[in-house]
């Protein structure tokens, strides 16, 4: 790309790195750029990022993460974002039961901060379930063999309005946005053949043609829809997600526990005071959706039902297990917005932030989130900043990758924070058929 600012560029996606993305390419002076987006609005329900809250944490086995992981923080804290970060601190554990692997996670994580300058400050071990119960009085639970420790330079942020927030004030400074299924779904890359592979534009669903020249395309779970060979070193996998409704009074007395994460069960927030929900996800390897034909995991958006309002039962059976362990009383409610969310899985959680070869410098992609990209959003677009500087990608971790292999469902079970095995969702959707039809 040249050094002329006003050059049209379009970002593909208004999720979490695509609002950051054109954040970052505005602070620097880009006059010209336009996001799409299939949603209607932002944050898009499509987005790994559609949800109250995520976990912003610093600590990472590898230490390059968790640099990073404190810029961004450094970032969460700013007028822009600060709104939306709640620094609640984050409490990691292990109940009695849990695997070998998850235990050796938590002491990895534990190891990667303690002596850290700027956390070891912030850290309490807990290492008996008194000591949980002694800090966090609400937790009435007999969280039975739990120990861990409690980190409080970290906290959550408040996803869906983050995004919200940040495309108010991107629309306030310019940028253009096109949104919805006919106008802002993309369904195409457009490319000149004429000299190199170079790629000019975008087609949307309603047969309307976008040129550009550069293209930065941040389509989380969907890119392979639009660049097919993402989908060798990127698989689309999902989590589930649950809420339960509390009254005032039960958001109220929750007001302020911090982040819990039971390594072998799941974690949980402090409850929304907006919609009074407490948000679940179930920890495991996840679910994918791998078309027989292409050997590409995709969303499941029309050969599917999307599976809305349910999550497996073994997930479930997880959070009731958490919740039974830390607030009782809440353990039997049913479960409300049960949905199953998708993100960009790589076989070892590295992302990838780079040019799509041959397409002569005029398309980057940047792919596999592999679950922790949110607390990533201030920072993001500075990686694509740094790569249109360098004129190409000069970390190893993040270059375009080739195809690892056939076995997707195996990706990134190996992953330290992972416990479980990864499985097709259609086999899950069935077996629920399977037992609906039992029970009739
Ligand atoms: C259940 C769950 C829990 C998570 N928890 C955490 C956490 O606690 N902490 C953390 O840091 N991270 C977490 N993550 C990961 C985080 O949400 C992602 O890393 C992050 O949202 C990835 O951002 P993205 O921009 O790559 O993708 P997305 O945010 O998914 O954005 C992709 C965008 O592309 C759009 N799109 C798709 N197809 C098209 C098309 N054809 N045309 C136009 N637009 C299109 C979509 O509408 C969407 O807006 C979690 C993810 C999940 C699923």
């Amino acid at each position: 790309m040249t050094a002329n600012k006003s050059e049209p560029i379009i970002i593909l996606g208004s999720g979490t790195w695509g609002l950051s993305t054109a954040l970052h390419l505005v602070n620097e002076g880009h006059s010209n750029i336009t996001v799409f987006d299939r949603a209607s609005e932002i944050p898009s329900r499509y987005s790994a990022g559609y949800d109250i809250n995520k976990i912003v944490r610093p600590e990472y086995e590898d230490p390059f993460y968790t640099d990073l992981a404190l810029k961004a923080i450094q970032g969460w804290k700013t007028p822009l974002f600060g709104p939306y970060f709640h620094k609640t601190g984050y409490v990691v554990a292990t109940s009695g039961r849990a695997p070998q692997k998850a235990i050796k996670h938590l002491n990895e994580a534990l190891a990667s901060i303690k002596d850290h300058p700027v956390f070891k400050s912030h850290i309490t071990p807990l290492n008996k379930p008194q000591d949980f119960k002694d800090l966090f009085w609400q937790f009435r639970g007999p969280v039975t063999g739990f120990s861990g420790y409690l980190n409080r330079f970290a906290g959550y942020a408040h996803s869906a309005n983050a995004m919200k927030g940040v495309h108010h004030h991107l629309a306030g400074r310019g940028v253009k946005f096109v949104l919805g299924p006919e106008n802002g779904r993309v369904t195409k890359l457009v490319y000149d053949t004429s000299k190199a592979r170079r790629c000019v534009g975008v087609r949307t669903a309603d047969g309307q043609e976008h040129k550009a020249t550069l293209i930065v395309s941040c389509l989380g779970a969907y890119q392979a829809e639009l660049i097919p060979d993402v989908g060798k070193f990127s698989v689309a996998k999902s989590w589930s997600v649950a809420h339960v409704q509390l009254t005032e009074s039960e958001c109220d007395l929750l007001r302020g526990i911090p982040v819990i994460n039971v390594r072998d069960l799941g974690f949980f927030f402090e409850p929304d005071p907006a919609t009074r929900l407490l948000k679940l996800c179930p920890l495991g390897a996840g679910y994918i959706n791998t078309d027989k034909k292409t050997g590409i995991s995709l969303p499941p958006l029309n050969n599917l039902p999307p599976p809305q309002d349910y999550i497996p039962a073994e997930d479930e059976a997880k959070l009731r297990q958490l919740l039974r362990e830390t607030l009782p009383w809440l353990a039997n409610r049913p479960f409300v917005d049960q949905k199953i969310c998708w993100f960009a899985d790589t076989a070892d959680s590295e992302f990838c932030v780079d040019f799509v070869p041959d397409t002569d410098r005029s398309l980057i992609v940047l792919s596999g989130d592999s679950g922790h990209g949110f607390k990533m959003m201030p920072i993001v677009g500075s990686w694509v900043l740094d790569l249109l500087k360098d004129g190409h990608q000069k970390m190893k971790r993040w270059q375009w990758k080739k195809p690892e292999g056939e076995n997707m469902a195996a990706w990134g079970d190996a992953v330290s924070w992972r416990i479980g095995t990864t499985r097709e969702i259609g086999d899950v959707v069935q077996e629920r058929d399977r037992m609906i039809r039992a029970r009739l």
